[in-house]
């Protein structure tokens, strides 16, 4: 490669790992894997070392972490908090712990071999003995100040029996159980799961809302202890011994190594441990034991030389295919999925993944009976490799794609590599088109997710949308089921009701119209306020509105002009659904919720929380999730608690949901 070449493929990496470095360290949401992100970063180290000449200041390479978020009290750190320099394979490390031994003129040299926490590192300040602050690492030198969410983790001692200035550090994580649990939760509520723990973690405890970290049960091992030779520690093992006496948590898996064949040991029996650790680890830490050696190792810019992370590769497994289903989605859309030999990966038993398309299939060339690569790098969504060729014994069957729907039978329509069931009665599509259209982003149907959606399907006691509101018929014999009881049912009863005062872009949502996701309806919602006036708008006009394309015009005009769909929105509009936007319209200056801070508390019985928020803030109101002195009127529902309490010892006007209601009354008559 000449320097023109290595100069524009710099500039490509540099604006490529700026991009992922943003999502991962300020957004806490990346949008590739750490394996993808850790290549790319790589070959920019190599060219910069072929061509020294590309290195600035500002290069990835330089820095450590990024920016810090607005928001937060930025910390300067005393002593700038690093990065680690990582290798990726035991030859990497072995050479690495060459280089030290090389540099220090000494045959073997003592580590300190520890977990390598994937979470995100933290720096608790005391002084005489009591907390003041907690800081993320930031830029390495500005920090967050993150404290009020720091100390929603019991184990991080507020007190502890030493005088002097003293700074901790360590890794704050999510324990494996945490993520299972609040993933559970988000999956009930229709929400997106959590890639990782760490990733959780992270956007966790950044959230400028400590009650988010309180919920989400995080906890810190410490691993460095600052200024310890001026304590009187002459190696790392023993400082770290002293925190636990102070009363850290210190992780129990550190151990002091020496010599390849203990570091290689130390390696390969975490590499086969780590799924049944209870926190996630990304790696493993090797540090220079004696504190004597660090002046002579050194640093660089952004890592000591007297540590490294040795990351481990992403996890794959065989497995056999055996199997090929398809599902059908609720546009249609036929999926064809693997089904696995169960096996064990990235610490959950997979027996299912997508396998996308046709061209996905057959470009890996995948046969039933083939053994395939699974991965699941970092990530919750298992990934079908390849298919290991040389181990077909000649009986495996070559992947055909169905030309017909495998619930109802109707000949399927391919566009571009997708194909589609087109028959809107197919009733795997209505299951389909009932989960989403109950979903948080849609109707917000609590109770209604998957599960009860596919059970109440099976027994015939909904079929499509409107059924739905017809399912307080049904009430008896659902409590006749087992495992269902009257407080349940009443609950799932009582969301549907609700729902019918949903604003009208939640209802345009769940309508599950190609092309319209939840933006483009509550833009097409502000934008029409009604779904009269959207469905009588032309190709050519929905396609001079920002965002709205050729194909996505035509997909709201033919929705609006089939009549199966007219039939299901002329049901719903008699069912009662309301069909208008009731975002910022209402907005006058004499209303009464105008400009006024509003809390909401307690259960509501006629809407859910989403939907007095929503109508609040249709009339200028500012609603937040906590009381203060600056909180104008406090809502309360049945059982309010600790906010009723705070309301009333801040002096905060309360009113109850049935005043909140006849108050809406009167604005709607133009009384007040
Ligand atoms: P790093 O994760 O490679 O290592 C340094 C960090 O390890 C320390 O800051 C500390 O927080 C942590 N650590 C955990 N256990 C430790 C222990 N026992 N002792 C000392 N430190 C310990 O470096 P980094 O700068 O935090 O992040 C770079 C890595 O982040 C990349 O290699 C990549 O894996 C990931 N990343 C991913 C993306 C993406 O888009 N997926 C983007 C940017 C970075």
């Amino acid at each position: 490669m000449d320097f023109n070449e290595a100069k524009n493929r710099h500039e490509e990496l540099v604006k490529i790992i700026e991009k992922y470095s943003y999502e991962y360290y300020v957004l806490d949401n990346p949008s590739v894997s750490d394996q993808e992100y850790d290549q790319k970063y790589e070959e920019l180290e190599a060219l910069e070392r072929e061509f020294p000449e590309l290195i600035t200041k500002t290069s990835p390479t330089q820095r450590i972490g990024n920016t810090v978020l607005e928001g937060f009290t930025k910390v300067k750190h005393a002593i700038p908090m690093m990065s680690l320099a990582d290798v990726f394979n035991e030859d990497e490390l072995l050479e690495w712990d060459e280089k030290v031994c090389k540099a220090l003129v000494m045959d073997e040299v003592e580590y300190s071999a520890e977990m390598k926490i994937d979470g995100l590192s933290l720096s608790v300040v005391y002084e005489d003995g009591v907390l003041q602050y907690c800081a993320t690492r930031g830029d390495g030198t500005i920090g967050e100040d993150v404290t009020s969410n720091a100390l929603t983790i019991p184990s991080i001692p507020t007190r502890i029996p030493l005088k002097g200035r003293i700074e901790v550090r360590g890794e704050v994580y999510m324990p494996k159980k945490s993520l299972e649990v609040l993933n559970k939760e988000r999956a009930l509520n229709n929400e997106p799961l959590l890639a990782n723990a760490r990733n959780a973690a992270a956007g966790s405890i950044r959230n400028l809302d400590s009650s988010v970290a309180k919920k989400r049960k995080l906890d810190a091992w410490f691993y460095y202890l600052e200024d310890a030779e001026k304590l009187g520690f002459n190696n790392h093992f023993d400082s770290i011994m002293y925190l636990k006496q102070l009363g850290f948590k210190v992780n129990p898996e550190m151990k002091k190594v020496k010599g390849k064949k203990e570091i290689i040991k130390y390696i390969q029996e975490y590499t086969l441990r780590r799924n049944d650790l209870p926190y996630d680890i990304d790696g493993i830490v090797l540090k220079v034991n004696d504190f004597s050696l660090y002046n002579a190792l050194g640093y660089t810019a952004k890592t000591p030389k007297w540590a490294v992370a040795y990351k481990f590769p992403p996890e794959e497994v065989v497995t056999k295919l055996l199997d090929i289903v398809y599902t059908v989605g609720r546009t249609g859309k036929i999926t064809p999925n693997a089904v696995l030999e169960p096996v064990r990966v990235s610490g959950s038993v997979v027996r299912r993944a997508t396998l996308h398309n046709e061209d996905f299939v057959k470009d890996k060339d995948l046969r039933i009976g083939d053994y395939i690569t699974l991965r699941k790098a970092g990530d919750i969504i298992p990934e079908v490799v390849n298919s290991l060729v040389n181990r077909r014994v000649g009986d495996e069957i070559p992947f055909e794609m169905i030309t017909h729907c495998p619930v109802c039978g109707s000949e399927l329509t391919k566009v571009d590599a997708m194909h589609f069931c087109l028959n809107k009665q197919c009733p795997s599509r209505s299951i389909e088109s009932l989960i989403h259209y109950c979903s948080k982003d849609c109707m917000d149907i609590d109770g209604m997710g998957e599960r009860v959606c596919e059970e109440f399907f099976a027994l015939g006691f909904i079929s499509d949308i409107p059924s739905l509101y017809n399912l307080k018929d049904y009430k008896e014999r659902i409590i006749e089921i087992d495992g269902w009881k009257d407080k349940s049912i009443t609950h799932i009863l009582n969301s549907i009701e609700n729902s019918k005062n949903n604003s009208l872009e939640k209802l345009l949502f769940g309508l599950g119209i190609k092309e319209v996701g939840s933006k483009m309806a509550k833009q097409l919602s502000k934008m029409f306020i009604d779904i009269d006036t959207i469905a009588s708008k032309s190709i050519e006009e929905l396609k001079s509105i920002n965002d709205v394309g050729e194909v996505c015009a035509a997909s709201i005009y033919n929705y609006f002009h089939d009549d199966s769909n007219l039939r299901i929105i002329q049901t719903l509009k008699d069912l009662g659904i309301n069909m208008k936007y009731l975002g910022q319209t209402n907005i006058s200056s004499n209303a009464y919720f105008f400009n006024k801070k509003v809390v909401l508390t307690g259960s509501l019985t006629n809407f859910t929380r989403t939907q007095a928020s929503e109508i609040l803030e249709s009339y200028g109101a500012k609603v937040s999730g906590s009381v203060s002195k600056a909180t104008d009127l406090v809502i309360a529902g049945e059982n309010a608690g600790s906010k009723l309490d705070k309301a009333k010892q801040f002096n905060v006007k309360v009113i109850s949901e049935e005043e909140f209601v006849n108050i809406l009354n009167e604005l709607q008559g133009g009384n007040l």
